[in-house]
Order: structure tokens, then sequence, then C-alpha cells
């Protein structure tokens, strides 16, 4: 038998065991084909099918219109933090962000890189990022607002996205795509790297709505455009086959065994629920994020010392809880509970956590 472990790793993470034994069984012989999806042609009849397939299941899952194109860059999300300004700023117009932390501050930067017109128009920077702003006042004149859904590092998550009337979302849903339904129509773009919630790493899932491919300047290099990947259903140039392909298998999961995202919601929430309310009963371990602000995705806490902390750490690992350990920028103990994360990994982590605060 082989042995798991329950794995609360930020990502890459835990994928869907139903998803792990499917490509067991399908390596050698991949749909008849006589060969691993490892070694099929991109241009084949067969990962045609899995490419359309992982689209449309995209777009059933949120519901998104044929007014949404979704395509697959490599580059991971970061690719993204620079490709947003040089595709979809215009001239003349400020771009507006919103700064909840470490994936924020980059894709600012990069803006900034590139002379746009970037206005910060609020962060929770003064608090260390342990916040999602409530208030604050985007530009109608923006090309953009920029903001990351889930806060991966910090464990912050928006509950309820910005909502401006005129100016098109651009959102780094990274670390929650697919965790949740939600209304498409305000979004120029979503970005999510794969490695987090819905596959392995090695590619970007983007969706555009297609007036913001209007925007696209001619003179970029072709693999910077968005409509270079739009044009050719993301096959300009190799896409990373396998990570689609597992993709696609992660969202056939989401809608066929789970039943789609409302579901999925209910599930996160009581995850999240089951984790929060140890610590909220607890004078021993300490959540870093505002009550109305934490992340159901990634939950990031603090022991009494560092000294406790590193032991904590060590303890779940030998007694098969893996991956708890905080960004390496923040310290403290942090457990991702992605879509793939179960119920039954949650509530075995929540035990060891009362154990080993009654031996401490
Ligand atoms: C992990 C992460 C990124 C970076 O993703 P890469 O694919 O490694 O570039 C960006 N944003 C968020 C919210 C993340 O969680």
């Amino acid at each position: 038998m082989t042995k798991r472990i329950h794995n609360f790793n930020a990502g890459p993470a835990a994928l869907p065991l139903p998803v792990l034994e499917e490509m067991q069984q399908e390596l050698l012989d991949f749909k008849g084909s006589g060969m691993s999806i490892l070694e099929v042609s991109h241009r084949s009849k067969w990962f045609d099918e899995v490419i359309n397939d992982a689209v449309a299941r995209t777009r059933r899952l949120l519901n998104l219109g044929d007014d949404f194109e979704v395509v697959f860059i490599q580059g991971g999300a970061s690719l993204q933090f620079c490709m947003i300004p040089m595709n979809l700023a215009v001239d003349g117009q400020p771009v507006d962000y919103i700064n909840t932390g470490t994936w924020s501050t980059k894709a600012i930067k990069e803006a900034k890189t590139l002379k746009k017109q970037v206005h910060v128009i609020a962060s929770s920077e003064d608090r260390d990022f342990c916040y999602i702003p409530k208030a604050f006042d985007i530009d109608e004149g923006a090309a953009y607002l920029h903001f990351t859904s889930n806060n991966t590092i910090k464990g912050t998550q928006w509950a309820q996205f910005p909502n401006p009337r005129t100016v098109p979302l651009v959102c780094d849903m990274s670390s929650d795509f697919m965790s949740r339904p939600f209304d498409p129509q305000p979004f120029g773009l979503i970005y999510a790297g794969a490695q987090k919630n819905i596959g392995p790493a090695g590619t970007a899932l983007a969706i555009i709505r297609k007036d913001m491919l209007e925007r696209v300047p001619a003179d970029l290099p072709a693999m910077l455009k968005y409509t270079t990947f739009t044009e050719k259903n993301s096959m300009y140039n190799t896409p990373a086959c396998v990570v689609i392909y597992v993709i696609d298998l992660v969202l056939k999961w989401l809608e066929d065994t789970v039943g789609g995202l409302a579901n999925m919601e209910l599930l996160n929430r009581e995850k999240g629920k089951t984790i929060y309310d140890l610590l909220d009963r607890s004078d021993f371990y300490r959540g870093t994020a505002d009550k109305d602000s934490r992340s159901l995705m990634n939950v990031t806490f603090r022991l009494p010392s560092e000294e406790l902390e590193k032991r904590f750490i060590a303890d779940a690992q030998t007694a098969g809880l893996g991956g708890l350990k905080g960004h390496r920028s923040v310290g403290g103990c942090r457990a991702s509970i992605y879509n793939a994360t179960g119920l039954d990994a949650v509530k075995a982590l929540v035990e060891f956590m009362r154990e080993f605060e009654r031996k401490a």
C-alpha cells in the first residue's frame, strides 16, 4: 500500500487522489493512442480533445459567456504581472492597484517598471497586510483595477470583490481560483497560476473578456501578446501539455465528483470553520489575519514562541501532516487547505493541534 500524507503545501500543492489515480491508470496508453500523454504531439487529436475539454469545463464551471476567452500561458502568474500592463494599459489613463501583500506588491512593481501611470488606491501594508482594505476610491478613468483575490502568504481573502461601475477588474486568483462561484461580468481579465488550486506547476490559466483584446498593442513581441494565445487556442507554440491534461482532470473532478463550485464553496467553508474555530477558542494558537479578512485557502497562525513553532512543524511532519511551515518571508505556520485537501485532512490537523497544545 502506498502511504500518503495529509498535504498542506502552499504550492505546488495537493491534487485530488482520483486525479492521480486516473493519471496513473492511463499513463502508458492514453485513450488508445499507444503513447503516454507526455509523448503525444500537441497538434494531435488526442491533445486537441484535452485542451478543448479543459476550456469547455472552465466555461461551464464559471458560467462564462461567449464574450470571454480562456487561454493557457506559461511563465506562471508572475509573467502576468508584466503582460497585464503591457497589453491592457491605455495611454493617458492611470492603472489602479490595490496592495494586499507580496504578490500585489510584485504586480505593482512590474507596472511601474514599465513606466505606466500606477495608482495604488488602497493598501494594507500599515498592518503588515493582515486585512483587506474596505474603503477606497477607484479612478473612474482608470484602464483597469488590479487586485489579488486571495493572499497566499498573509492568509487574507476578499469576501466580496471590489465593485467598480465602469472600470474593468483584473484579478490574480492564483490561490483561490475555482474555490467558489462568482460573477465573471465585471472582470476584464482573471488569471491563476495552476499550481495552487487547479493543477501542477507550469502554466497560468487566463480568462480575458474579448473587448479587452482591442487594447493589445500591435508592436508587442508575439509571446507577450494575449491575442497570440486567443487566436491560436493557446498553441502558437508548444503549450504545457501535461499540465493542461492534469488541469482537465481536476476540472472534471470538480464538475462530476464535487458537483460544481457552489458545492466546493460549502466544503471549503466547512474546512475553514473547523480550523478557525480552534484558533478562536485557543490562547495557544493565534491567527494572524483579521477575522473579517481571513482566507479559506491559507490559514496563517503563530504559536507562543518560534521554538514551539519549529517543534510543531517537525512533529506534525512525523505525524503525517506536511507543509505547515509559513512562507519564508513571514515565518510562523500556514495550513493551505485548497480544494483538494479534504475535510478529513483538516480534522486530522485540528486533532493534532489540540494534542500538541495539551502536551506543550
Ligand atoms: C503563487 C502565487 C503567485 C506566483 O505564481 P507563479 O506561478 O510562481 O509565478 C502569484 N500570485 C499569487 C496570489 C500566488 O499565490
